[in-house]
């Protein structure tokens, strides 16, 4: 997985979908009504620090850069 994937890009793993940036944090209303216009996707609370930064709308896999972007894989 080479692409360089952005807000916007088709999903690498379905090819229909749209990712969009996994904003972090409680989200307030604006953020709320982002979400469900799918302009964003809420990524909750939790920060780790090694977090997934974009989510595809359609198959809602997630991605994360390390060094390349890769699929996110929970642990
Ligand atoms: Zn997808």
């Amino acid at each position: 997985m080479s692409t360089k994937l952005r807000s916007g890009s088709a999903c690498p793993s379905c090819n229909t979908g749209r990712l969009v940036p996994i904003v972090y944090g409680l989200p307030g209303l604006d953020l709320r009504h982002d979400a469900e216009a799918g302009a964003v996707a809420l990524g909750g609370c939790v920060v780790r620090g090694n977090d997934p930064e974009l989510q595809c709308l359609g198959c809602l896999e997630r991605f994360m850069r390390n060094g390349d972007w890769v699929l996110f894989h929970e642990r």
